[in-house]
């Protein structure tokens, strides 16, 4: 099996895992991955539950469709990731009840929407900047991203949901999943006082696992 047959597969596989557990409601949520040319992305008005690994939508670095189905309209979200971060292989965005509620909380800090509570949260997802509301295909979100992706490996966009990447489709899909939980915490904390991690705590995660938080 080719390199890029197998990277087909596992966005199905993975669309059907984060489906088969409501992580993506109706036809809500869209994964992608980096090929040596070009990229792949899920299809628009699809069910991450039914992919078709032959009809996923294959795209250049300009948004043009190379072959399979009609991409999603929020292909630009990708788009603008990928091209500020070459190092990531995968991106996979959803509109999961957790996050999505957590995006619609007011008075969020738009520096980082979610403390660091959980060691998990600092590894895996990062310092979560908020993007500003856009009405769904506006393209000035892709300015908005493009904005952060450089820093930060997710984003949450507000009264929307999260966009995460990864090195691969797995890792993109463990942070995603770990965003998730994570939000699920901060609600159930709501109204509580929470401890943080502290500064030292964070630096030394940093040092050990060499991961990005600036205190
Ligand atoms: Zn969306």
């Amino acid at each position: 099996m080719s390199a890029e047959s197998k990277i087909r597969e596992r966005i199905v596989a993975i669309g059907r895992s984060l489906y088969t557990r409501g992580l993506s409601p109706g036809s809500s949520g869209n994964i992608s991955a980096r090929l040596e040319e070009g990229w792949l992305l899920t299809p628009t008005n699809s069910s991450l539950g039914e992919l078709d690994p032959a009809s996923l939508s294959k795209l250049d670095w300009n948004g043009n469709l190379v072959s399979g189905a009609k991409p999603s309209k929020e292909y630009f979200l990708h788009l603008a990731m990928y091209q500020k971060r070459l190092q990531s292989g995968a991106i996979v965005h959803l509109h999961s009840s957790y996050a999505a509620a957590i995006s619609c909380l007011d008075g969020l800090n738009p520096a980082s929407c979610i403390p660091p509570i959980t060691p998990y949260f600092v590894m895996r997802v990062g310092k979560l900047p908020l993007i500003p509301y856009f009405r769904p295909g506006d393209k000035s979100l892709a300015n908005e991203i493009a904005k952060h992706a450089e820093k930060h490996a997710a984003v949450l966009l507000a009264n929307h949901g999260p966009v995460v990447s990864g090195n691969d489709l797995d890792s993109a899909m463990h942070a995603i999943e770990e965003l998730e939980e994570t939000s699920k915490l901060m609600l159930l904390l709501h109204n509580q006082k929470i401890r943080t991690l502290d500064k030292s705590q964070i630096q030394e995660l940093c040092e050990t696992f060499g991961v990005q938080w600036e205190t």
